[in-house]
């Protein structure tokens, strides 16, 4: 077993939150490790894909006040990258009575100013003649909303981790983490030490915290997401479709309960 090597705080899980995480403690000088249990980039975590939804309109205050510090900090990223990373496609959130999840969405964009439109569903059609709809539903157009290049945006923040003298080593499983003033890493390959640990290890995260004594009661769920009709489509056909700005991403809630 090879020296142990002290870090200002380890980052357990190189999905978007880890890596994220990591590049903005590297960003602020922090000596970051990154562990990675898979060889990267690698398909099994929830944060693979071409894309990602971004938006503002949540019901919840606190989302809102957390978009507005992120979505800034796309912008920087992709300047450091020189990637563009986010495109503008807006979000049409679609509704039967009781339209409570479009009134809660609509109430918080208004009041943190952000452009957004009701449409009625005659007006949903006209923009897209596809769906069917019947008469009482009804649609919040969120305009600020749009598409997040997900695989580049992973790989952005990774790169720019290490351009900042943050270390990944990905293949390397954590196995246990010993608490204490200074914290213990245990992986499949060493033994580090650090002041501070961030898990962000999705769904594995649970396995990690077990033995601490903590159980979150996390879930895996299958949601019926719409855009699963991408899958069928290719890259190619779907990247015309969605960044063209005529297609808008959109939320069904009949089908999402
Ligand atoms: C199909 C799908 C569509 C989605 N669409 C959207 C959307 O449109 N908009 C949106 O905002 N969100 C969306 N989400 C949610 C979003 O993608 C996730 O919230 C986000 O990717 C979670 O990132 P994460 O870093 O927490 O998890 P993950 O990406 O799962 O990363 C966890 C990482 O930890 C690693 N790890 C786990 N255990 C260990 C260990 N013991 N040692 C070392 N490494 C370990 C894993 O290998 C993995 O790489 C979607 C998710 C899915 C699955």
């Amino acid at each position: 077993m090879s020296a142990i090597v002290e870090y200002d705080c380890i980052v357990v899980g190189a999905g978007i939150e880890g890596s994220a995480t990591a590049y903005h403690l590297a960003k602020k000088k922090q000596r970051t490790l990154l562990l990675e249990q898979f060889g990267l980039p690698h398909t099994r975590g929830s944060s693979f894909g071409q894309s990602r939804l971004t938006r503002f309109s949540y019901r919840q205050k606190h989302y809102m006040q957390m978009m507005e510090e992120a979505f800034p900090l796309w912008s920087v990223l992709e300047k450091e990258t020189k990637t563009t990373l986010f495109r503008n496609t807006q979000l049409l959130i679609i509704q039967k009575p009781p339209y409570n999840l479009l009134e809660g969405r609509k109430k918080q964009l208004m009041a943190f100013g952000k452009l957004h439109r009701e449409l009625t569903h005659r007006e949903v059609l006209q923009r897209c003649p596809g769906m069917r709809l019947t008469e009482d539903f009804r649609a919040l157009l969120d305009e600020c909303a749009g598409t997040l290049k997900a695989n580049k945006a992973l790989k952005g923040f990774q790169d720019e981790f290490k351009k900042r003298g943050g270390i990944i080593h990905d293949e390397e499983k954590v196995l246990s983490i010993i608490p204490g003033k200074i914290v213990t890493v245990c992986t499949t390959k060493n033994r580090y030490t650090s002041k501070s640990v961030v898990l962000t290890a999705g769904p594995w995260s649970s396995k990690i915290l077990q033995p601490l004594g903590l159980s979150l009661p996390l879930e895996t769920k299958s949601p019926s997401w719409m855009y699963r009709i991408t899958y069928l489509l290719s890259w190619q056909i779907m990247e015309k479709i969605v960044f063209s700005r005529k297609f808008p991403h959109f939320l069904f809630f009949p089908l999402l309960n």
